[in-house]
C-alpha cells in the first residue's frame, strides 16, 4: 500500500491489529453505554416535566443556540475560543469515524468521500484539527497563566476543577496530536517510496509533522503510524467513557438540553406538571426537598453545564457577596448526583438538599433565599441552563416544611389577613388619590360594576402603600389622565398582585391573591390594564389567566409620543446625566428595553447615557416584592453597586420605571454617601414632570425629530467587554 503495514494487519502478541482494534470498539462502546445509562437513572426517577411540545421551535432554537453557538460571542475570547473548537469537532466528526473503522478495514472510505470532495474534506479537517489543538494550547494556557476570575471556586463552595478541566483539554490535544500524526506518518511513507501521495494541507499539524517525519526510516515510520493509530483509539474512548464524570459531559448532553429548554421562560414552572390548580390540595408535598424531586430536565441541566461561570459572573448576588452562586446550585447538585447515583454501585438517595453540610444536604436556606431571580443567569448561560424554577421549587419545599425566614413572616402575615405586605387597611388603598394638589389636577375614580372604564390602572401595593412611592401612581395617573384615557383603580378590591409570593415559593398564597384580583378585574368591565410596575405587568400578563392584555406604562407612554400625543418640554437643568436602569422584570424577563429609552431620547435636551450593565445584562437592584423585607448576609447591597455604575458611566440622575427599583436605588444612593452626586426619579415621574401640558397634538410630530430618531441612536454606549 504506502510502503508500511496497515494498522489492521499489524500483528504482535498473536493478535492482528484488526483484532485488537476490534476489541478496543467493541469495549469501549458497551463501557461508554453502561455509563451513559447509569447516567439515565436520577432523570427516570426524577419528576415529569412537559417539554415535548412544538418540535420545530425546538429544532430552531437548537439550530440558534446549539449549532450557531449564540450565546458564546458574549464573550470574546472564551466565546471565539469556544466557538472554534465546536467548529472544529463538528468537522472532524467524521474523520474521527472514519479512522476508527481504518483499524478494522484498512481501506474504508466514507461514503461522500471517495471522489474529489475527498482531499477538500481532508484539507479542512488538517485545518480543523490544528486550529482545535491551538485551542486546547491557549485555554489550558487561560487556566494556568491568565486564570479569569470567574473559573476561580471560593471555598465555600467546594473544591477547584483546574485540574479536572487541564486533563480534559490535554486529552483533547492528545488526540489531534494522534490523529495529525497518524496522517503524517503515512504520507511520509507515502513520499519516501514515491507513491502517490495524500496532500496535507500547507502548515497545518499533519504537514508539519509530515515534514519532521520526512527522512525517518520506514520501519520507524511504521511503528509511529500505528502508535499514533494506538494512541488514538485508547485516547477516543478514554475520553468518551471520562466525560460523562465531569464538566465535560456537556458535550453529549448539550444538544437535549437545548432541545428541551423551556420555551416560556417567563412563565414559572407549576408546583407539579400534569396537576392543575383546582388538585394542587391533594399534592402531599410542595417543592423541592430531595433530589429525586427535581424534574428530568433539571437533572438533564445539572449534566449539561459547561462550569464556564458566565451565569455566577453576572449574578448581582454572587456579585455583593451573597451566599449564593449559580453555577454551584448546578455543580454540587451534579457532585451529588455522582455520588448518590455512582455509576459502579447501587443508588443512595433520599437527603434533604437543603439543610445543614454535616446532616449531608449541599444547598443552605440562605442561599436559597438570597436569589432575586433577576434572571441575569439564564441569560446567560450558554446552554439554557435553568436556575429561578429550581430555586422557587427549592423554595416551595422549605414552606412546605414551615421554613421560612424570620423578616418574611410579618410581611406574609399582612398579606394573608391584608393583601398586602405592609399590613394596610383595604379601605385606605387608595388613599394616594387623595392628595389635595393632585386631585386638582387629576380625578381617579374607583372601578367596579357600577363605575366603569375602559382602562385599569393596576397599582399593586408598594405604590398604593408606600408614601415615597405614590409620586410614582400619582404621575401614572397624570399621564393616563393626559392622553385622555378614561381609566380608574380597584382601590379596596385590589389585592398584592403575588407576584413575589408565588416567586417566594407560596404557590397557595400566590393562588389566593391572584383569583380575589382575577374575580375583581372582570367584575370592574376594563379593557386593557395598565401598570407602572414591572412585578405586577409580569404576573398579570404571566401568572394570571383570562385577564384584559396588559401593558407596562412605559409601553403607553412611547405609544402616545410616537402618536405625538404627548410632548416634552426641553429639560431644564443642562448639566443632568441620565442613565437607564433597566428593571429585571421589564428588561430581561419580557424584553421591553426601547420604549423606556425611547421616551427619554424623545425629551428635548435630555443627555443620556448606556451604564456598562444595561439591556439584557443590567444588573438587578437588589430586588423586589418580599426582596425587600429579606436581610440577606451580604457584603455590600447591589443597588450600591448599581449607583456606582451609572456614576461610572458619567451619569447624575438614574431613571427607572419600576417602584421597588426606586426603593433600592434611593437608598442606595445614601448608604453609597452619593446624595446631592446622584438622584433617582421613575420615568413616569420624568415624563409628568416635563410634559408640555396643553400643546396642540397636531404640532407634536413635527417639533419632535428627537423621538423620530431615537431608535437609530439605542445603545449609545456598549455593554462593556466580558473575556
Ligand atoms: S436569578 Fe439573578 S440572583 Fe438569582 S441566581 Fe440567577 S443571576 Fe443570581
Ligand atoms: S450554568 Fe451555564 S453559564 Fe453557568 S456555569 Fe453552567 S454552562 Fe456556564
Amino acid at each position: 500500500m504506502h510502503g508500511i503495514q496497515s494498522t489492521a494487519d499489524v500483528t504482535s502478541w498473536l493478535v492482528t491489529g484488526r483484532e485488537l482494534f476490534l476489541i478496543i470498539h467493541i469495549l469501549g462502546v458497551l463501557a461508554f453505554a453502561y455509563i451513559v445509562a447509569q447516567r439515565l437513572v436520577p432523570l427516570v426517577r426524577a419528576q415529569r416535566d412537559l417539554r415535548f411540545d412544538h418540535p420545530l421551535v425546538r429544532l430552531g432554537r437548537v439550530l440558534k443556540f446549539w449549532l450557531g453557538q449564540w450565546k458564546h460571542p458574549r464573550y470574546k475570547t472564551a466565546g471565539t475560543i469556544h466557538i472554534l473548537i465546536f467548529a472544529g469537532f463538528i468537522l472532524l466528526a467524521m474523520r474521527a469515524f472514519t479512522v476508527l473503522i481504518v483499524g478494522v478495514s484498512e481501506n474504508f472510505v466514507m461514503p461522500g468521500l471517495s471522489g474529489r470532495a475527498g482531499p477538500i474534506y481532508n484539507t479542512i479537517t488538517d485545518y480543523a484539527a490544528t486550529v482545535v489543538f491551538l485551542c486546547m494550547v491557549i485555554a489550558v494556557i487561560r487556566r494556568l497563566v491568565f486564570r479569569p476570575a470567574r473559573y476561580a471556586v471560593p471555598a465555600r463552595f467546594g473544591k477547584a476543577h483546574t485540574a479536572d478541566a487541564i486533563f480534559l483539554l490535554a486529552l483533547i490535544a492528545i488526540l489531534m496530536v494522534a490523529d495529525s500524526l497518524f496522517a503524517a506518518a503515512k504520507a511520509a511513507a507515502q513520499s519516501q517510496q514515491g507513491q502517490p501521495l495524500e496532500v496535507l494541507a500547507v502548515f497545518s499539524l499533519p504537514w508539519i509533522l509530515q515534514s519532521v517525519l520526512a527522512s525517518t526510516a520506514l520501519p520507524t515510520l511504521g511503528r509511529v503510524y500505528f502508535g499514533a493509530y494506538l494512541l488514538h483509539e485508547v485516547t477516543f474512548y478514554f475520553l468518551l467513557c471520562y466525560r460523562p464524570f465531569g464538566i465535560q459531559f456537556h458535550v453529549e448532553t448539550s444538544l437535549f438540553n437545548v432541545y428541551f429548554a423551556k420555551l416560556d421562560r417567563e412563565i414559572l414552572k407549576p408546583v407539579r406538571w400534569g396537576v392543575s390548580d383546582e388538585r394542587l390540595d391533594q399534592v402531599k408535598s410542595f417543592g423541592v426537598k430531595t433530589f429525586e424531586d427535581f424534574t428530568w430536565k433539571h437533572v438533564l441541566d445539572f449534566y449539561s453545564c459547561a462550569d464556564c461561570g458566565r451565569c455566577s459572573d453576572n449574578c448581582p448576588a454572587n456579585a455583593v457577596g451573597r451566599p449564593l452562586s449559580p453555577r454551584f446550585i448546578t455543580i454540587k447538585a451534579r457532585d451529588y448526583a455522582f455520588q448518590h447515583y455512582p455509576v459502579l454501585g447501587s443508588a443512595n438517595n433520599g437527603t434533604p438538599l437543603v439543610g445543614s453540610k454535616e446532616s449531608g444536604s449541599i444547598y443552605s436556606e440562605d442561599e436559597i433565599w438570597s436569589c432575586t431571580t433577576c434572571g441575569a443567569c439564564e441569560e446567560e448561560c450558554p446552554l439554557l441552563v435553568e436556575y429561578i424554577d429550581k430555586i422557587v421549587d427549592l423554595r416551595r419545599g422549605l414552606i412546605d416544611d414551615g421554613n421560612v425566614p424570620q423578616s418574611l413572616q410579618k410581611p406574609l402575615k399582612a398579606l394573608e389577613s391584608r393583601g398586602n405586605p405592609y399590613g394596610k387597611m383595604e379601605k385606605k388603598k387608595a388613599d394616594w388619590t387623595k392628595a389635595k394638589e393632585f386631585q386638582q389636577t387629576c380625578n381617579v375614580k374607583i372601578v367596579d360594576g357600577k363605575n366603569g372604564a375602559d382602562t385599569l390602572y393596576f397599582v399593586d401595593s408598594i405604590t398604593a402603600c408606600d408614601d415615597r412611592m405614590q409620586a410614582i401612581g400619582r404621575a401614572t395617573a397624570k399621564i393616563l389622565n393626559h392622553v385622555g384615557e378614561n381609566f380608574g383603580i380597584l382601590g379596596a378590591s385590589e389585592k398584592d398582585s403575588g407576584h413575589e409570593v408565588r416567586r417566594f415559593g407560596e404557590e397557595m398564597l400566590f393562588m389566593a391573591l391572584r383569583d380575589h384580583n382575577v374575580d375583581a378585574i372582570k367584575a370592574s368591565g376594563v379593557k386593557r390594564i395598565v401598570t407602572a410596575d414591572p412585578h405586577a405587568y409580569n404576573a398579570l400578563k404571566h401568572d394570571y389567566k383570562d385577564v384584559p392584555p396588559v401593558e407596562h406604562i412605559s409601553q403607553v407612554i412611547a405609544k402616545e409620543v410616537k402618536a405625538g400625543n404627548i410632548k416634552f418640554n426641553p429639560v431644564e437643568n443642562t448639566d443632568s446625566i441620565y442613565a437607564y436602569h433597566d428593571p429585571c422584570y421589564l428588561g430581561r424577563h419580557n424584553q421591553i428595553y426601547d420604549d423606556p429609552r425611547d421616551v427619554l431620547d424623545a425629551i428635548p435636551g435630555l443627555k443620556r447615557v448606556e451604564m456598562i450593565r444595561s439591556r439584557d445584562r443590567s444588573f438587578c437592584c437588589g430586588g423586589g416584592g418580599l426582596m425587600l423585607f429579606y436581610e440577606p448576609k451580604e457584603d455590600q447591597r447591589m443597588g450600591v453597586k448599581r449607583v456606582q455604575m451609572a456614576a461610572e458611566a458619567g451619569a447624575n440622575v438614574i431613571v427607572t420605571a419600576c417602584p421597588f427599583c426606586m426603593v433600592n436605588i434611593e437608598d442606595a444612593i445614601k448608604v453609597a454617601g452619593m446624595e446631592g452626586k446622584m438622584t433617582a426619579i421613575d420615568l413616569a415621574e420624568l415624563v409628568d414632570q416635563q410634559i408640555a401640558r396643553g400643546v396642540e397634538v397636531s404640532k407634536r410630530l413635527v417639533e419632535q425629530p428627537n423621538f423620530l430618531s431615537s431608535r437609530a441612536r439605542r445603545g449609545i454606549c456598549g455593554a462593556g467587554e466580558f473575556q
